[in-house]
């Protein structure tokens, strides 16, 4: 069977430095913020190039902080996208805010910046923009309008670690930005984990509050925070992996370069790289008509796929309700109908990856698209 990842290559190729980080942590008893999340936080906040890293316990977390701290909460309207996955609207909803949704570009599946200033109102706080699949939004546009009408802009970057724009990474392009690094992602921890990363020293300081119940010094709560520190362990592994990023996203473009140079001649509907950005290739999506066929069809060869994703958020029963969609959503919904993920994965092997296109090509070619 070809999975969609493969976490335990990846531990096998560097277990000795995760297992010795590991046991560090645990003779050091520093088993939730500590030496080695401090030392993270620096060294990730560097690689982002930005001034500031604060690491939290979850993705999730890392949005809900940077939507308080950014001034978001009751009454207020924070405007992002449906074709993402779920987290990124609940954390809106957690502040009190209303989730304000609207359609993506074509090419990307990011945020279309076109469509921001129709759905701008007085209670407009910020713009949450989400680098999908591992390739950033269209970050100049978004940021300028964001700046005409002073709201602020918070970069959903869970996907997105290592990805650039212009040159710039993912965490330096908005006012504030969150990472997951939930053990899938291009740079996982081997648990639940997070960051918030920002220049801002001011939204940087709320935040870091706020992750440890809102303290200005031992029982000096000046805010009311939430237990959202990251564990010792998982600042240990990702100081391991951290710098091996890098390699496992050039892994990750040449398999996708492969995947298009084969899938894209025989006329299928292959991922869009932007011009000026550098897509990191979190998730490898083509889009097929008749999506369950072709899933059926790949796995009987042996080859695991997956849908990110496959219902998008203002269809869910749960926040149908509770969010604000402007417009029609028609590229959210085409996408979600025919996007279809790939085994990707810097581990995967040529071979792999020639199995998985002769699978797709044999159930797809000659379909439209
Ligand atoms: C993974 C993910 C999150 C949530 O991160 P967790 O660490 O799972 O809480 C948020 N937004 C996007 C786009 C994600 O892919």
């Amino acid at each position: 069977m070809i999975p969609l990842i493969d976490l335990a290559a990846q531990y096998r190729s560097i277990k000795s430095d995760i297992d010795q980080a590991v046991l560090r942590v645990l003779a050091s008893t520093q088993y939730t913020l500590g030496d080695e999340v401090t030392a993270f936080e620096g060294e990730f906040a560097a690689y982002c190039g930005a001034q500031h890293a604060i690491a939290v316990n979850s993705g999730t977390s890392a949005l809900h902080l940077a939507l308080l701290a950014a001034g978001v909460g009751p009454g207020t309207e924070v405007i992002t996208v449906s074709m993402t996955f779920v987290a990124t609207v609940a954390a809106i909803l957690y502040t009190g805010a209303t989730p304000v949704l609207i359609d993506v570009d074509p090419r990307t599946g990011t945020l279309d910046p076109g469509l921001i200033e129709a759905a701008i109102t007085p209670r407009t706080r910020a713009i949450l923009p989400v680098h999908l699949h591992g390739q950033t939004a269209e970050m100049d546009a978004i940021c300028e309008i964001a700046r005409a009408h002073g709201l602020l802009v918070i970069e959903d970057a869970a996907q997105a670690q290592g990805a650039a724009y212009h040159g710039a990474r993912a965490g330096s392009l908005g006012d504030i930005a969150c990472f997951s690094f939930y053990p899938s992602k291009n740079l996982g921890a081997c648990g639940e984990a997070g960051a918030i990363v920002t220049s801002d020293s001011a939204l940087a300081d709320t935040v870091r509050m706020l992750r440890d119940w809102g303290q200005a010094g031992r029982y000096n709560h000046v805010l009311q925070g939430y237990n959202y520190r990251m564990e010792g362990i998982q600042g240990a592994v990702l100081r391991v992996k951290l710098p091996h990023l890098d390699r496992w996203n050039d892994a990750r473009r040449q398999h996708a370069a492969a995947y298009d140079a084969r899938l894209g001649a025989a006329g299928l509907d292959i991922p869009q790289e932007a011009p000026g950005r550098h897509h990191v290739y979190y998730v490898y999506a083509v889009r097929v008509a008749e999506r369950d066929a072709v899933r059926e069809h790949l796995l009987k060869a042996g080859i695991s796929t997956g849908v990110h994703y496959p219902v998008p958020v203002h269809r869910q029963p749960a926040y149908a309700d509770a969010v604000r969609v402007v417009g029609a959503l028609p590229v959210t919904e085409r996408f979600a109908a025919q996007t279809l993920s790939l085994p990707l994965y810097p581990e995967l092997s040529g071979d792999q990856r020639e199995r998985v296109c002769e699978a797709l090509l044999e159930v797809c070619v000659g379909q439209p698209a």
